[in-house]
């Protein structure tokens, strides 16, 4: 595996302060805003504040405490937006592009979770 991690992208430029951003969450190793385009009434995208470009990327060189605060992080969110079918929300999803045919713009890696509305099948079929 070889990523190159640019430390030019957007979502670098919002870690280092350099482009505001609707925080959601903040944790140790993790960040959460809303996406400047939302698709959804909630639309946050969860990153990690490390180098990672992609989930793979994170998930083979993360630590386990990035790893775990990541995980967390997400579900902090989703408690938070009070969409999780067990907290009797109606839902949400959860979705990380990466590469050309994933259609990833930002080159850091980012979860988005999209809620508040039907969402539909997950693809088009072919
Ligand atoms: P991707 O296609 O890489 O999975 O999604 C990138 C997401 O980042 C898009 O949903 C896009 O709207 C969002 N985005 C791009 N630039 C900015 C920005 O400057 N601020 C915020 N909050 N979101 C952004």
């Amino acid at each position: 595996m070889a990523y190159a991690y640019d430390d030019k992208n957007i979502f670098a430029k919002i870690l280092r302060g350099e482009i505001p951003n609707t925080t959601v969450l903040e944790t140790e190793h993790s960040l959460a805003f809303r996406d400047i385009n939302a698709q959804a009434p909630d639309h946050v995208l969860v990153i990690p504040k490390g180098p990672y470009v992609c989930f793979d990327h994170f998930a083979a060189e993360a630590s386990d405490a990035e790893i775990a605060d990541y995980t967390r992080a997400i579900g902090q969110v989703v408690a938070a937006l009070k969409v999780g079918p067990g907290d009797g929300g109606d839902g949400y999803r959860l979705l990380s592009n990466a590469g050309k045919d994933g259609v990833q713009e930002v080159p850091h890696l980012h979860v988005h979770i999209v809620a508040g509305r039907p969402l539909g099948r997950m693809l088009q079929p072919l």
